[in-house]
């Protein structure tokens, strides 16, 4: 558990919902988990991140992630989220700058059980300690490598420009993997 600067750099979560929101594009429980697990990280020193500073690992692709998006600068384009399908609100943070690393697993909450509708259910998050939500733990600092730039080659069938590590040999031809999968049947 993590309870160093408690009430330092405090964000204020209407700020962050509202940025979040402007790029996910509605409210929902989801995106209400991501704004809570960057709130975290940001107050913990993991600060946004313009470049690769911080990867984020996130095992599912739901709404949350465009929070972190959002608001972690941990993004797609970038490469530095990195998405593992195991479908679990698990989001572990790495800070290259800080080496340091932190877990954050959502719990199932008392609210989880009642039926209880998807607006109550936003309130509700925004309502609780974050340690009731969240199982928190510091990890050991093993970030996956940096996002490679790679040269390009032209797909002798489609003529594509086509990243180097995506190319099959294939019959003398360099192809694409759509075009490998049609010619291998
Ligand atoms: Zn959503
Ligand atoms: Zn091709």
């Amino acid at each position: 558990m993590i309870n160093s600067l408690e009430g330092f750099n405090k964000m204020d979560i209407n700020e962050l919902m509202k940025k979040a929101t402007i790029f996910h594009g509605h409210i929902c429980p989801g995106v209400v988990i991501g704004v809570l697990v960057a709130k975290y990280a940001i107050e913990n020193g993991y600060e946004h991140s313009p470049d690769e500073e911080l990867v984020a690992i996130v095992e599912n692709d739901n709404c949350s992630v465009d929070a972190l998006q959002a608001l972690l600068g941990t993004t797609f384009g970038k490469g530095n989220l990195i998405y593992r399908d195991y479908g679990k609100n698990n989001f572990t943070i790495f800070s290259r700058k800080a080496k340091k690393g932190v877990r954050l697993s959502l719990k199932s909450t008392s609210f989880d059980k009642k039926k209880v509708t998807r607006d109550e259910k936003v309130k509700l998050l925004l309502e609780s300690n974050i340690e009731d939500i969240f199982d928190i733990e510091e990890v050991e600092y093993n970030p996956p490598p940096k996002a490679q730039i790679e040269e390009s080659i032209v797909c002798d069938v489609c003529k594509e420009l086509t990243m180097s590590s995506r190319i099959v040999d294939y019959h003398q031809s360099k192809m694409c993997i759509p075009c490998y999968q049609k010619f291998k049947k």
